[in-house]
C-alpha cells in the first residue's frame, strides 16, 4: 500500500480511477442522454491525451493502480488505444479497463489488447433488436459483432451491464443469462440511477435488483460472496458453471460505504461522487502552467471534498448532470 495514498474524510482508501474520455456517444440510451442531444463539450476543453497521461501520472503516485476509460462512448475518442498504451505504462498503474457500448468494437478489440486494456464492460440492454433500438436508438447487430470480436481478441472477463427497466426488457433476464452462459460473459444488472433529467424519467422503469435475484432462485442454484472486487456489484455464481452474476443497486442497497472510486471528466473536472456535485476543476490549473506536485496537492484537495454518499433516493431531483457527462 502507498504510504501517500488518498484516504477520504471518511476513511475510504481512494485507488480507482473512472476517466472519461469523451461526452459524446453514438447511442442515445433514454435513460443516459436526451434524444437529439448535441451540446457537447468543445474540443478546446477536452483534456489532451498529454494532460490526460499528466493527471494520471499524479493518480498513481498517490496510490492509483486501477483505471477505467469510459465516456460517453470511450471508442468515439479518436485514437484511444494510444492513450490506453499510455497509461497502461504508468508505473503503479496495474489494470486498465473499458466500459464500452461495444458498437465500435469489432474494428479495435485487438488493438486496445495489445495496448494494455485487458478487462471490458459492455452495455447490452436487450437482445431483441427491435427493443434494443426503441432504448438505445441504434443497431444491437453492431454491439453482438463487437462482443464477438472482443471474445476473440481475448479480453477476460467481459462483463455485460444491463440496465433493468420494468416493462421493456425485464422479460429478458433469464434470456440474457442463457447468453452468457454460452459465450463465458460475467453478467450485471444495474438499477436505473436519477442522474439527470433523462435518468429521473427513467425511474418510472426502476425495477428493485432484489426481485430480479429472487426471479433467477426460482430457475438456477445461486452461490452466494463470489468475487468481492472492490466495485459496486454483490455478485453470486451459478452453480454447475462458470457465471457470475452481480447486483448493482444504488437505489434499493447503497454501497456508499465502500466507494474506492472519483471519477475525471473530460473537460478536467473530478467529480468525487456520481450522486452529488462536489468536484474540482483542474483544467484552469493545468493550463495556468501548475507543477505536477500542484496536480497532487489539487488531487488530494478533491477528494477531502468526498461526500459521505450519494442520496439518489431521498433526493432524487439533486443531479442535474447526466452519466455521460461524468463518466458512467
Ligand atoms: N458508453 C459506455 C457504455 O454505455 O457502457 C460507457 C459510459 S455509460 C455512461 C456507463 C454505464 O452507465 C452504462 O452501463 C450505462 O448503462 C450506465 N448508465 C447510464 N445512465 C444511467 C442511469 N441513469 N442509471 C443507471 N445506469 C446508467
Ligand atoms: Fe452512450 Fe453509454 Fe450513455 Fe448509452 S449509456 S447513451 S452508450 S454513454
Amino acid at each position: 500500500m502507498n504510504a501517500n495514498g488518498l484516504t477520504d474524510p471518511f476513511g475510504r482508501r481512494i485507488e480507482y480511477v473512472r476517466v472519461s474520455v469523451t461526452d459524446r456517444c453514438d447511442l442515445r440510451c433514454f435513460y443516459c442522454m436526451p434524444r437529439g442531444f448535441r451540446d457537447f463539450e468543445e474540443p478546446a476543453d477536452w483534456l489532451t491525451f498529454d494532460e490526460i497521461e499528466r493527471v494520471m501520472a499524479a493518480f498513481a503516485r498517490l496510490g492509483t493502480q486501477r483505471i477505467r476509460l469510459t465516456g460517453g462512448e470511450p471508442l468515439v475518442r479518436k485514437d484511444l488505444p494510444v492513450l490506453a498504451r499510455r497509461l497502461a505504462a504508468l508505473p503503479g498503474v496495474n489494470d486498465i479497463s473499458m466500459s464500452t457500448n461495444a458498437t465500435r468494437l469489432a474494428r479495435s478489440a485487438n488493438e486496445l489488447v495489445a495496448a494494455g486494456v485487458r478487462r471490458i464492460n459492455v452495455s447490452l440492454d436487450s437482445l431483441k433488436p427491435e427493443v434494443f433500438k426503441q432504448i438505445t436508438g441504434g443497431k444491437l447487430e453492431k454491439v453482438l459483432d463487437g462482443l464477438m470480436a472482443a471474445k476473440a481478441a481475448g479480453f477476460e472477463p467481459i462483463k455485460i451491464n444491463m440496465v433493468m427497466l420494468g416493462g421493456i426488457n425485464d422479460d429478458e433476464v433469464e434470456d440474457i443469462v442463457e447468453f452468457c452462459l454460452e459465450h463465458g460473459f460475467t453478467l450485471r444488472f444495474i438499477e436505473t440511477m436519477p442522474m439527470g433529467e433523462t435518468g429521473r424519467k427513467a425511474i418510472g422503469s426502476y425495477v428493485d435488483l432484489q426481485t430480479v435475484k429472487a426471479r433467477l432462485e426460482r430457475r438456477y442454484e445461486l452461490l452466494p460472496g463470489v468475487m468481492p472486487g472492490g466495485g459496486p456489484a454483490r455478485y453470486v455464481q451459478v452453480a454447475g458453471s462458470s457465471l457470475r452474476i452481480g447486483f448493482i443497486t444504488p437505489i434499493s442497497q447503497h454501497f456508499c460505504a465502500t466507494c474506492n472510486r472519483v471519477r475525471l471528466s473530460v473537460d478536467g473536472t473530478i467529480y468525487t461522487c456520481l450522486g452529488n456535485e462536489h468536484k474540482l476543476e483542474l483544467r484552469p490549473r493545468l493550463r495556468a502552467g501548475c507543477s505536477d506536485a500542484d496536480i497532487e496537492d489539487a488531487i488530494r484537495e478533491a477528494i477531502a471534498l468526498k461526500p459521505e454518499r450519494h442520496e439518489f433516493k431521498e433526493n432524487p431531483d439533486k443531479i442535474i448532470r447526466f452519466m455521460s457527462m461524468t463518466g458512467g
